[in-house]
């Protein structure tokens, strides 16, 4: 265990499972020790960037917290850029991945809330299967971004056995949730938890415990004291705080569960 992780423990830091602090809302560079601080301020010392495209997906790598941070990176190709991602940025995207410097892939998947168009869909299909395929060779977990194309996401994972993924963002129904905790699948839940209302209250429950990562997706889905406002990751307090008080969990048991299910995911020895 190295110094890092030891001083970590003793906090009980909270993790961030899925920011992106290379998006240029933050400034990163400008704003790195302000920002920094403002972490280490609210106990948040394990942050997971994950990438959108091949930029995005470096920027997080490069990504520098300083000392007391454990710091991830996720990179690939969102499906929302799928459509402008050639064959062979995939195969850059490969060469990345094989350094081993990035923790996994991601946000991969498909979405068909934002993309009607069944060209864009079938295009969103195809680099979405090319970098499973990518994680399988490689042998590194996926996050995964699904919207309204959980059964289609679910078919297209059955030919990748093994895999370790995340449903990242998830909002879908108790039954959803059932089946990707049933396929040994882990599901991210951000800040829409914290608004009056959501079903996704209904939908959690305790046996759920050991696939449960939590997330802020900053800059977006702020939590509600700051719903409306740019998300800040550390603001990641507030999710923890509504998901201890709905599953009846103690904050401190839920933020350890949470970091564990982490390194699992990742494959990280703790
Ligand atoms: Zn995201």
């Amino acid at each position: 265990m190295s110094r890092a992780n030891r001083a970590t423990q003793l906090a009980n830091p909270f993790t961030d499972t899925h920011t992106h602090l290379q998006m240029e809302e933050f400034g990163f560079r400008a704003n790195r020790e302000y920002l920094a601080s403002e972490f280490r301020k609210s106990n948040l010392l394990i942050i997971n960037d994950v990438g959108y495209d091949l930029k995005s997906s470096q920027d997080a790598l490069d990504i520098e917290l300083g000392s007391g941070f454990e710091h991830y990176a996720f990179a690939g190709v969102h499906p929302h850029y799928a459509e402008k991602t050639l064959d062979c940025e995939i195969d850059t995207l490969e060469e990345m991945l094989s350094k081993r410097k990035f923790s996994g892939v991601g946000e991969i998947g498909l979405d068909r809330w934002w993309h009607k168009d069944e060209n864009v869909i079938k295009r969103q299909r195809i680099v979405f299967e090319m970098q499973l395929d990518i994680a399988s060779r490689l042998s590194l977990p996926v996050m995964l971004h699904v919207r309204s194309a959980y059964e289609e996401a679910f078919e297209i994972m059955k030919n990748f056995p093994g895999l370790k993924a995340e449903f990242h963002s998830f909002t879908g129904t108790k039954e959803e949730l059932e089946h990707i905790c049933d396929n040994g699948y882990y599901f991210g839940i951000n800040g829409v938890i914290t608004f009056k209302n959501t079903h996704l209250r209904e939908s959690l429950s305790r046996e759920h415990l050991n696939l449960l990562l939590i997330e802020s997706d900053a800059p977006y889905l702020s939590p509600v004291p700051y719903r409306g406002k740019r998300n800040m990751p550390q603001y990641i307090v507030e999710t923890y705080k509504t998901i201890s008080s709905i599953l009846d969990i103690d904050l401190e048991k839920l933020k350890e569960t949470v970091r564990y299910n982490f390194y699992d995911f990742i494959s990280k020895e703790y």
